[in-house]
């Protein structure tokens, strides 16, 4: 009946003459293709009867690792991949990382998530958070050092120290902040700089003077959070024309209190104790100016989080990684969301492209 209630899809739900069926159904399957369910480490599993298949599974039912799938990420491809599964009666379990939710969670507004015409990352995420855990999904609050390959699976060495072993995986960290790359960035990191205006901005209300440097999406967006607070906001952009939507950059041109600086960059960030000031070249004419602010939000895309597994799979000159339709180049290593190559980077991708891998994963699963 575990085996039913694991892997048979919607088993849990037939009615108690459905099930008797189904169960006879595969008493049939098993007498003409020579299987059986057998016992192993606590979980009943297949055993084909070919000789040649007992002995390649050999008496090694010590080294089935202690979990069907460890999904690393919990952002909506994480989350999205554990309610598909939690669903079709398998056990997810979900490393949430530092930050759960992803970087979602720290969104202000996403007016693009189909069902809600505007929507908190918080709440979001809080919501696909509750759904899974309500399935049956288990978390564990903490990240991944490593991933290795071990006999039947994977094996995931934890923050902590701990290990969990795995037969699948699916690598959904996501990416994280591009820095500028300039003097300052670093030593005035929390002290003025951030990458998050819905976590620091509240903090500079008032007459407060802030720069977003950036032109995509994230850029538009935290600009105009941050006039909500501020009483100037500059958005710092290294060319002429943004990357952004057109609806977000109405919303930002419509907004007196936000002044666009173009053609230029970020080329050192000056203080002492905090923030005060950066230094501005403006390439149409190679001109440099110091421009006073109170903090500096930098929007300026993301890189993969890809490094616990870029000696297992493949990855493009970025480091993202290649995979087709979540299948990476490792058998039983599935990625999905923004860690993949050429994946589009919204939540909604990240949640459809993460229910494809839950299939694909249970398919493994049940190849296995
Ligand atoms: P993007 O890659 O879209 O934009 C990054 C921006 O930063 C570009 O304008 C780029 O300039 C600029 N940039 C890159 N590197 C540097 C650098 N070293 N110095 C200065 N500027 C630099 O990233 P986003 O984070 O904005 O968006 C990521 C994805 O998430 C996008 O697909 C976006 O649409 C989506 N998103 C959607 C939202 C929504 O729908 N509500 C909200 C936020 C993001 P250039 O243009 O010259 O390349």
């Amino acid at each position: 009946m575990d085996f039913y209630c694991r892997y048979v899809l919607g088993f849990r739900t037939l009615d108690e003459e459905s099930k008797k069926n189904s169960i006879r159904k595969f008493q049939i399957l098993g007498f003409r293709f020579n299987f059986q369910l057998f016992q192993a480490s606590a979980r009943i599993r297949l055993r084909f009867l070919f000789a040649d298949l007992i002995m390649s599974i050999g008496p090694g039912e010590s080294s089935i690792p202690e979990n069907d799938v460890v999904i690393v990420g919990s952002g909506p491809a994480g989350l999205t991949c554990a309610i598909y599964l939690a669903r079709s009666g398998v056990v997810p379990v979900v490393l949430m990382g530092d930050v759960p939710g992803g970087q979602l969670i720290k969104t202000d507004v996403i007016e693009n998530y189909p069902g809600f015409q505007e929507v908190s990352g918080c709440d979001l995420m809080m919501k696909m958070m509750s759904q899974a855990e309500f399935l049956g999904t288990k978390f564990i609050y903490e990240q991944v050092n490593a991933v290795s390959k071990i006999d039947g699976g994977f094996r995931l060495v934890l923050n902590s120290g701990e290990t969990l072993s795995s037969m699948a995986i699916l690598i959904a960290t996501g990416a994280t902040h591009k820095k500028i790359g300039c003097p300052g960035e670093d030593d005035f990191t929390n002290k003025g700089v951030s990458w998050c205006a819905t976590c620091d901005g509240p903090l500079l209300k008032g007459n407060k003077v802030v720069a977003v440097v950036g032109g995509g999406n994230t850029a538009v967006t935290e600009a105009l959070f941050l006039s909500k607070f501020a009483g100037r906001v500059f958005l710092i952009h290294r060319r002429s024309g943004l990357r952004a939507d057109k609806i977000m950059q109405d919303k930002l041109f419509a907004n007196d209190k936000i002044e666009m600086i173009w053609n230029s960059e970020v080329t050192e960030i000056l203080g002492d104790q905090a923030l005060k000031s950066i230094r501005l070249k403006n390439f149409t004419d190679n001109s440099e100016k110091i421009l006073e602010v109170d903090g500096l939000f930098i929007a300026i895309g993301t890189v993969p989080a890809s490094s616990i597994v870029r000696d297992l799979v493949d990855t493009d000159d970025n480091g993202y990684i290649k995979a087709a339709n979540t299948l990476t180049s490792c058998d039983g290593l599935f990625a999905a969301g923004d860690v993949v190559s050429g994946s589009l980077k919204q939540a909604i991708f990240a949640a459809g492209s993460s229910a494809l891998a839950a299939k694909r994963i249970e398919e493994y699963l049940w190849m296995r």
